[in-house]
């Protein structure tokens, strides 16, 4: 499997706005856009995204994972942005549309298709800065992807910054590009300095996410993460594990915690970053103002291990979907 994001399927789906209204949807093969160079995305960053998989199950038949919830996720940051909303039966029925016209593209577990659907403000206007724009571009691209842990989970270091913040008040909870671009410098320069793989942004002490991941603290007893708010992205992944979690018997504490707590419990609990692309995936180190400090032996913990099992058993269908988190195509 090639890097990440790369390899498409040989169509997408695409609808537009236009008149006030959407427009039917097509499915056509994956070919360059044509832009106006003043279009309002390109000035204005108008644009927002979702990211999930569909897996092949044995039985020939796909399964898209919180198909509805990252339908809804999309409407909420489409309206944040002042953009189009998509009405969730067009981006649903394009997703599975675009699935199902591709089911036997779609590699075998742990392998997956990878969806991104995407919108863009297409209005041809330069001095549109501080209005929206009443056209726009949706679309769905689709990527096979290989397992993220593909050669074993190595734990992940992290750069504990507690003064920048990932994104803005207002976007925080925003699937939007602009966030990307600001985590882009914090992230880099960390890596150049200390050797990092990901910056956990905490801003005045407030542990949130990194640039795009939740941060989770994991124990033999609970599972402990901020509570939802509008500074950062709301994962499935994370609601995923936090539902497992208390099926499984943890309990699943939600508060805002800060940094100083942080160092605390990595004497106790393991870390995990989640998010899509990696599920859930281990915390060994933490960087703090230059030192350098092992969370529990700096190793992949179980109890991370066992919940990502428990959740990848569920998309992979090797346990049941009790919670109805799986929609069937094909
Ligand atoms: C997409 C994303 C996540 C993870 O969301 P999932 O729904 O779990 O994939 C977390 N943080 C940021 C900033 C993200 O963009």
């Amino acid at each position: 499997m090639t890097t990440f994001g790369t390899q498409f399927t040989s169509h997408f789906a695409i609808a537009r706005y236009e008149d006030g209204t959407w427009q039917a949807p097509a499915i056509e093969p994956v070919a360059p856009l044509s832009l106006h160079p003043a279009a309002h995305v390109l000035h204005y960053a108008s644009t927002c995204f979702e990211g999930f998989k569909a897996y092949r199950w044995s039985d020939g038949k796909a399964r898209v994972f919180r198909l509805h919830d990252h339908v809804g996720r999309m409407q909420k940051s489409a309206a944040s942005l002042r953009l189009p909303v998509p009405d969730a039966d067009l981006l649903a029925g394009m997703v599975t549309g675009l699935v199902a016209r591709h089911i036997d593209d779609i590699p075998e577990p742990p392998s997956s298709l990878y969806l991104r659907p995407t919108l863009i403000g297409t209005l041809e206007n330069i001095g549109a800065a501080a209005s929206p724009s009443s056209t726009a571009l949706l679309y769905v691209l689709a990527s096979p992807v290989g397992d993220y842990f593909t050669g074993g989970a190595r734990p992940l270091k992290l750069l504990v910054d507690d003064e920048r913040a990932r994104s803005t008040e207002q976007l925080g909870s925003t699937k939007t590009g602009g966030n990307y671009a600001a985590a882009l410098g914090p992230t880099l320069d960390a890596k150049a300095e200390f050797g990092v793989d990901q910056v956990l942004f905490c801003p005045h002490g407030d542990v949130q996410e990194t640039g795009a991941a939740n941060f989770l603290l994991i124990s033999g007893e609970e599972v402990m993460t901020k509570p939802l708010d509008t500074s950062f992205l709301h994962g499935m992944t994370r609601a995923s594990i936090l539902a497992l979690a208390a099926d499984l018997g943890y309990r699943v504490v939600e508060r805002d915690f800060t940094v100083a707590e942080l160092l605390e419990k990595a004497k106790t609990h393991e870390a995990a970053l989640s998010g899509t692309a990696a599920c859930l995936a281990p915390v060994g180190t933490l960087v703090y103002r230059g030192e350098e400090i092992p969370v529990l032996d700096g190793g992949a913990g179980e109890h991370t291990t066992r919940l990502r099992k428990a959740l990848q058993d569920v998309q992979y269908g090797l346990a049941p979907d009790t919670h109805g988190w799986l929609t069937e195509v094909g």
